[in-house]
């Protein structure tokens, strides 16, 4: 038997690109394939390390919305059951690849489980009142005309928006603490969890969308993560990104964060949140923050890999 409290806990973040590359189709084949790399990393990790993985599931999602589209002969189904598909489908490509990894590393003691999440948002938050969230496939302007939701104008055409609120708390926090500290691997909070409103004593699903990096950042302040790694296909965070003048930053402090978000450096769609995310891990008493490629995240948890965000 290890001993396992003093392990450290690591939460990783998964942008879409570890499923779907750019400039692929997303069969199931190249998605599974290209979890191998991010798991061979997080198989290593697990000997030292808690690991708690979070993913993003947009390309997957958008790709059910389009099904429906395709098919009139069933009643469509709403954007949370959506999401609770992904993360079953995604939990699934996650687990049976780390399994794999876990093996040839010798490590096929670990266990590991994927949760259903809800996080919970507040009815009277002031996104629900400006959906602008584009999710799904893109549609003519005649076709925008007749859908029954909210559509906005896109650069490549008109997209459904829905509107994407603040995480509140994950509901699951309590049953997830006590995972890991039984030493599973827990893969949580697909596609930022799905998003429900508290009624009374019960919850309700709403059509919104939750950004997964936020919704991490919220878990791993609730469940006491010691480091948090978001894993995207850039190394790290770029001042004057797409500009000639770009430039990578080793490591940022919060306030210069801050700085640069006001300044407009990071994106809301991308970016942005992910800065935001570090920010509150970091001031929720978190120890260590980065952003990092896909293929850095064992060098990003040792350090000098990526972009460490730091309190001072
Ligand atoms: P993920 O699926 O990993 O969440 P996103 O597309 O949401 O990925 O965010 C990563 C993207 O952020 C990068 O591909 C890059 O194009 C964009 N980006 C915008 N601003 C910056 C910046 N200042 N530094 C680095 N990347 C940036
Ligand atoms: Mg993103």
């Amino acid at each position: 038997m290890r001993h396992n409290t003093k392990k450290e806990t690591i939460l990783i973040a998964l942008g879409g690109n570890a499923l779907i590359r750019a400039g692929q189709q997303g069969t199931i084949a190249e998605q599974l394939e290209n979890l191998r790399q991010p798991m061979q990393q997080i198989a290593r990790l697990s000997e030292r390390y808690r690991i708690i993985i979070t993913h993003g599931n947009g390309p997957q999602v958008g790709n059910l919305l389009l099904q429906q589209e395709c098919c009139s002969a069933v009643p469509r189904l709403p954007l949370e059951i959506l999401v609770a598909q992904t993360q079953g489908q995604i939990g699934y490509m996650i687990e049976s690849t780390l399994d794999g990894e876990l093996e040839a590393a010798g490590l096929g003691n670990r266990h590991l489980v994927s949760l259903i999440s809800y996080v919970v948002v507040a009815e009277s938050d002031p996104a629900f009142l400006d959906p602008s969230k584009p999710v799904g496939p893109f549609y003519s302007e005649e076709e925008a005309k007749s859908l029954p939701w909210p559509v906005r104008k896109t650069a490549k055409g008109y997209r459904r928006v829905v509107a994407s609120p603040r995480p509140v708390t994950i509901v699951e926090k309590s049953e997830i603490r006590a995972l890991i500290d039984l030493d599973f691997i827990v893969i949580c909070c697909g596609g930022g969890g799905i998003p429900v409103i508290r009624d009374g004593r019960a919850f309700h699903g709403v059509d919104a969308v939750i950004d997964k990096d936020l919704a991490s950042a919220r878990l791993a302040g609730e469940v006491g993560v010691d480091i948090f790694v978001i894993a995207t296909d850039v190394p790290g965070v770029a001042i004057g990104y797409d500009t000639p003048d770009a430039r990578y930053l080793d490591r940022m402090t919060v306030s210069e964060a801050r700085r640069y978000l006001a300044e407009g450096e990071f994106p809301a769609g991308s970016m942005g949140p992910k800065v935001e995310a570090a920010v509150q891990f970091l001031e929720s008493g978190g120890k260590r923050a980065a952003i990092t490629a896909i293929e850095g995240i064992e060098q990003a948890v040792i350090g000098g890999n990526g972009t460490e965000i730091v309190l001072a």
